[in-house]
């Protein structure tokens, strides 16, 4: 039994440190041979997280040489993309393969799939050294093989939409779907959003909205974007703020929410989300830049009674749930499709 469980979660292919699951692993094997309860997937792209693709970007200049060979250097050492700084990975499309005999995901090869499952604790070798890749954009035509274990989870990719729009979309379904959770199991009306223009924060407001908050707030970062969440129609009133400036974030959002979404991709924006939500409310942290000590510390130093979601990025339902949002809703189509290269 314990050995079953070992293997669904993929423990068989942690080389370092012993004991560890993938995701806390320091290093995987990636080797393409796969055992009879595993699928291979023949890579096409990767998706980097926006807070990981953002802090290798800045501690490399913007030099997009240096991050090409940055990712590189990362998935030859670790045998998986987990960027060491932010911990974070993200998500990738390819085509089944082959597909172990054992395998409960229930795909067939030539299937084209986005895995589901983080690229943190997704073994994956590269075989193109990113040649196609210019080391400027989240996503990264790549050619190489990951592994997918027997609790993995991966979605057949939709045929009606672009490939770098689904990925872009299922790389943070997570948000809207924790929003909506949240939102229809307090009942809350007032929601705010900080890092609305992005995906996950475009995402999370439509989400919102359906799941009944009557009264949404979008914080942005500048006069641009805030222009452009306005256009969207995804907010009731669009606030400009730096995220990770409490007070400012505090002055901007004005009567704090029943919810705050924390959707940036930089570190700092736990005490103003905390500022920013009411006694009793609750905070979903989706970002990956968010830090356990600085948002535990800071509410209890707020003597604030929030209640803290982490954004945890599985949710049944969640890639659908994304997709649809991104169908129906000119709103957050106009705000992902320019982030989105076709
Ligand atoms: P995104 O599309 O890049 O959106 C982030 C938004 O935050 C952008 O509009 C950005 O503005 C804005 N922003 C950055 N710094 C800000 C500041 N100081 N003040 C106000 N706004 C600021 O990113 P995303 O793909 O939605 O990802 C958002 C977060 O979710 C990331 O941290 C990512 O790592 C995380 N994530 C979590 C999971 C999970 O499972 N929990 C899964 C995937 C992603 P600019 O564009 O102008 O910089």
């Amino acid at each position: 039994m314990l050995e079953t469980i070992e293997r669904a979660l993929g423990a068989h292919r942690v080389l370092e440190p012993r004991g560890a699951l993938p995701q806390a692993a320091l290093r995987l094997d990636a080797d393409p041979a796969i055992g009879p309860d595993e699928v291979r997937i023949a890579v096409e792209r990767l998706n980097l997280d926006a807070a990981s693709f953002r802090q290798l970007s800045e501690s490399c200049g913007g030099d997009g040489e240096a991050v090409r060979a940055a990712v590189l250097e990362i998935v030859e050492a670790r045998g998986k993309m987990q960027n060491p700084v932010t911990g974070s990975g993200g998500m990738l499309i390819g085509v089944v393969d082959a597909v172990g005999s054992g395998s409960p995901l229930g795909l067939t090869v030539g299937q084209r799939v986005a895995t589901l499952v983080s690229l943190t604790l997704t073994p994956l070798r590269l075989t193109d050294g990113l040649t196609a890749w210019d080391g400027r954009s989240e996503q990264v035509p790549a050619a190489g093989t990951a592994i997918l274990f027997a609790r993995s989870i991966a979605a057949v990719l939709p045929d009606d939409l672009p490939d770098p729009v689904s990925l872009a979309v299922l790389d943070v379904c997570g948000a809207p779907a924790a929003t909506a959770r949240v939102v229809e199991r307090t009942g809350a009306r007032r929601v705010a959003v900080l890092g609305a223009a992005g995906k996950s924060g475009s995402l999370s407001l439509a989400a919102a909205r359906a799941a009944g908050a009557a009264d949404l707030v979008g914080l942005v970062r500048n006069d641009a974007e805030a222009a452009a969440l306005g256009a969207s129609g995804l907010a009731d009133r669009v606030v400009v703020a730096d995220a990770t400036d409490p007070l400012a974030v505090a002055a901007a959002a004005g009567t704090p929410a029943d919810v705050t979404v924390v959707c940036v991709d930089v570190p700092g924006a736990e005490h103003g989300a905390v500022l920013a939500t009411a006694e009793g409310g609750t905070v979903v942290f989706f970002s990956m830049a968010t830090s356990f000590s600085a948002a535990a510390l800071g509410a209890e130093g707020m003597a604030a009674d929030v209640t803290m979601l982490v954004g945890n990025g599985y949710t049944p339902g969640h890639a659908a749930l994304a997709l649809d949002l991104y169908r129906s809703n000119a709103g957050v189509r106009s705000l992902i499709d320019p982030r989105v290269e076709a």
